[in-house]
């Protein structure tokens, strides 16, 4: 038997590309750090959870449906969100989260030798996903932690298919406001698309905010992106969608791979649709937790942003794998920030009170025994 060439097989820009390794289950991370509880502060979930009517559903499903496939595109909740947003069913595309529907934009628009624009330091699956799939990703620089919209425009060449914007950015909370953003769709021609991942605006407060769903009446290049993840505490069942111009969506179809959402995750998903009174709680503990934090970080004499969205940024005087270890041995898990070319930054998802007191506690010990 010949041995396997794998250096042979494999592409140049897969030999290039580093797997990502997620962390492991609880149990595992509290045995490791010797903690018995654990605050999980790093992935920007909802400590609230589903909304009641989601949660129902997820209690009452009828266990035989399990062998049943799941319909194919997401039928039903396709209908309820063309409901909510005014929009046609077939201008929604419904993923397994909103990272597979990701590939799909990139599957569908890029062929070799093309790029896509987004930012150095922002969500990187966009990132990734195009350099997996052997395209370039062309990442401008923020300033003052905000996306850089001249910035982006220099950078972008004939070769350019899609641009990234994360509105508001993870990690950041910066955000672009309605006018700024239609200055930028304004002056990029409809040959690329414009994403815009709007996977946290349910957590937005400020007035400005652009109303995204609206502007794809008005702009056929812009596809958006939204997650049950977040807002509607469904991060466990994979559920999220992107919208745009028919024709566009049309086109993204065809590179998507039916029956990668699952029924409970489009029941709860549809069920979850259109709750008010769980984003107004949700809303109501960012905000208590993040004034809390504001407070907790500058009596430290710390830096941070805390801007929109569920999340905070916080430099340290120390490195950030380092402090990650050292509040996991406390039992708070937060995110190291080095993976987004922020080192010595760590990313805090906003909590219950209790969670958040628990951070600043375990955050003051580990800077008193740094010094
Ligand atoms: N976009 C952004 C900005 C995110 O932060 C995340 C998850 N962290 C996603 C997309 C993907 O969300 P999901 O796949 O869970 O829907």
């Amino acid at each position: 038997m010949s041995c396997l060439q794998l250096e042979r097989l494999l592409p140049e820009y897969i030999k290039r590309f580093e797997a990502y390794i997620p962390s492991k289950p609880d149990p595992e991370l509290m045995r490791l750090y010797g903690c018995s509880r654990l605050y999980r502060l790093n992935n920007n979930e909802n400590p609230l959870g589903p909304p009641d009517a989601a949660l129902e559903v997820i209690r009452n499903f009828f266990p035989p449906k399990a062998a049943i496939y799941p319909s194919g595109d997401a039928y039903y909740l396709r209908q309820k969100l063309a409901e909510k947003f005014s929009k046609h069913p077939d201008q929604f595309l419904v993923g397994n989260g909103a990272n597979e529907v990701i590939g799909f934009v990139i599957k569908a628009f890029c062929e070799s030798g093309d790029n896509i624009v987004t930012a150095d330091k922002t969500f990187a699956v966009y990132e990734w996903v195009a350099e997996f799939s052997g395209f370039e990703a062309r990442l401008v620089p923020l300033k003052d932690y905000e996306f850089d919209d001249r910035g982006m425009l220099d950078c972008i060449d004939d070769r350019t298919k899609i641009v990234f914007l994360c509105n508001p950015n993870n990690p950041t909370g910066t955000y672009w406001n309605r006018e700024r953003l239609e200055r930028f769709l304004d002056a990029i021609d409809s040959r690329r698309i414009v994403v815009i991942d709007e996977a946290y605006c349910e957590f937005v407060e400020a007035d400005d905010y652009p109303d995204c769903m609206s502007l794809i009446d008005r702009y056929p290049n812009l596809v958006v992106f939204r997650t049950f993840s977040k807002m509607y505490g469904l991060a466990g069942l994979r559920i999220g969608y992107l919208a745009g111009e028919l024709s566009v969506v049309d086109a993204i179809r065809r590179t998507c791979v039916v029956y990668s959402v699952n029924t409970l995750a489009q029941e709860a998903a549809l069920a979850a649709v259109g709750d008010e009174g769980h984003l107004v709680r949700s809303r109501q503990f960012v905000r208590q937790g993040k004034d809390f934090l504001r407070r907790e970080l500058t009596r430290l004499g710390l830096t941070f942003v805390a801007r929109e969205g569920n999340y905070v940024m916080i430099e340290l005087p120390m490195s950030d794998t380092l402090a990650y270890r050292k509040l996991m041995t406390q039992g708070v898990m937060v995110r190291s920030m080095t993976g987004f070319r922020f080192p010595n930054h760590i990313r805090v998802t906003i909590s219950f009170m209790e969670a958040m007191e628990a951070f600043i506690e375990a955050l003051e010990t580990i800077l008193r025994r740094s010094v």
